[in-house]
């Protein structure tokens, strides 16, 4: 389904990129906006501009609703109404907060915990734009809180309980990845034949670029304005996470937003996962899941799931991939 092309050098990737990329402006339309703390963007095709672009509309306000739902810098969201009161009892939430959640949990066991939206017991008293970190003193003790075996749910009633006190969700690694697909699916009833829609690190094309595939390029992440491989895609999703995109240093350390819910600290040994697959949910949270998961056994997981693919930079800035990719690869030098 994806045939990769890596590009050995900067020169040659920006070759690769751009004249693909380019939209004709006769009949692309684009759009962007802030939301969800990241840029969201979307370029579609659409014979008549003014659909095109209610269309566009459409997918801001989508996005916009679903940060209202799940965002948990807003006090007033669902989300940050559960994490205040799922101590004490059930809290009745909306089917697709309830779905996502339930999604979220079936990461963390197919990842053996690896992904854990009960990271944010620890990873809320990180502030990143700030420089703050928890002492060590303060991850010991709220440690045990991370555990999504803690989250009940019912859902019989679309209820959420946590089983013990401390306990807090975060869906930063997932729910970007849930706006992209809904914003696809949106946009393919409303006729949209080709689009691209951008969350952050959470892309997920609809039909193809004109004929062509459309081509992502995977950036450097040391130097940001480079791109290491560039990859075609009709109909799938990628999703790259990185220690490179909310982090501050000190002492030499990169104290960077993905956690390691068994130490309440950065996950150390990658420095970008990017995942193709067949939708953004999945590919976001697994994104995040092999950051934590590290080279070897992120392979081996992403490996044994089909329609799924993987390209990892080590922090040598090595860089590894999928049997599937490196096949496509192979074939596309002969
Ligand atoms: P981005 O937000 O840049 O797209 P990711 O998709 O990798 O990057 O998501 C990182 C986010 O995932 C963090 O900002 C945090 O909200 C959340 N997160 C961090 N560690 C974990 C973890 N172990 N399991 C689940 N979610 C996590
Ligand atoms: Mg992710």
């Amino acid at each position: 389904m994806i045939r990769p092309r890596v590009a050995s050098s900067f020169a040659l990737a920006v070759a690769l990129v751009l004249p693909a990329a380019r939209p004709a402006l006769a009949e692309w339309l684009s759009g962007h906006e802030a939301i969800m703390g990241t840029e969201v963007r979307v370029e579609l095709w659409h014979e008549d501009p003014d659909a095109g672009r209610a269309g566009i509309a459409a997918v801001m306000e989508e996005m916009r609703r679903i940060d209202r739902l799940m965002s948990t810098y807003k006090p007033e969201s669902e989300l940050s109404r559960l994490n205040r009161e799922a101590a004490r009892g059930p809290v009745r939430v909306s089917r697709e907060l309830f779905d996502l959640i339930t999604r979220a949990l079936e990461f963390s066991r197919l990842t053996g915990g690896a992904f854990d939206v009960t990271y944010s017991s620890v990873g809320y008293l990180y502030d990143y734009p700030r420089g703050v970190a928890p002492s060590e003193e303060e991850i010991a003790r709220r440690l045990d809180a991370i555990d999504y075996r803690h989250v009940v749910l019912d859902a019989a009633t679309t209820t959420v309980r946590y089983a013990r006190a401390g306990v807090r969700i975060d869906l930063g690694g997932i729910a970007k990845g849930h706006a992209v697909d809904r914003s696809i699916a949106l946009l393919a009833g409303r006729g949209v034949a080709a689009a691209i829609v951008t969350a952050g690190g959470d892309s997920r094309v609809l039909g193809d670029h004109r004929g062509r595939p459309w081509m992502i390029g995977i950036r450097d992440p040391r130097r940001r304005e480079d791109v290491v491989a560039v990859l075609p895609l009709v109909n799938a999703a990628i999703s790259t996470s990185g220690d490179y995109e909310r982090y501050f240093e000190r002492d030499g350390v990169r104290y960077h937003h993905i956690l390691d819910p068994k130490t309440g600290k950065s996950a150390r040994g990658l420095r970008s996962v990017s995942i193709l697959g067949p939708d953004s949910t999945t590919t976001d949270a697994l994104s995040t899941s092999v950051f934590v998961l590290g080279a070897e056994r992120g392979m081996r997981l992403v490996e044994r799931m089909p329609g799924v693919d993987a390209l990892l930079i080590d922090d040598s800035g090595r860089l590894r991939f999928t049997e599937g990719l490196r096949k496509a690869i192979e074939g596309r030098d002969r």
